[in-house]
């Protein structure tokens, strides 16, 4: 019996520390921390989850949806 070790195949990929996401390239991962996982701007956090929107607009769009009573006087 004998370890089999295959040369060559080793797939290391480089994951995003935020998100998790995995990229074969670290050019493409360093793409994705500035372009889709923010860094350039902060993220709009909603106040009562975790839900966070890029644009204000989708932020208020949440907060209809998913937090109405917080919006009634
Ligand atoms: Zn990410
Ligand atoms: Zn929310």
């Amino acid at each position: 019996m004998s370890k089999q070790e295959r040369r060559g195949s080793t797939s290391r990929l480089y994951s995003c520390h935020d998100c998790g996401k995995q990229y074969r390239w670290k050019s493409t991962l360093n793409r994705h921390q500035l372009v889709e996982c923010g860094g350039k701007e902060p993220l709009h956090q909603c106040s009562w989850c975790s839900y966070r929107a890029k644009q204000r607009g989708n932020l208020a769009v949440h907060i209809r949806k998913h937090h109405p009573e917080k919006l009634t006087k």
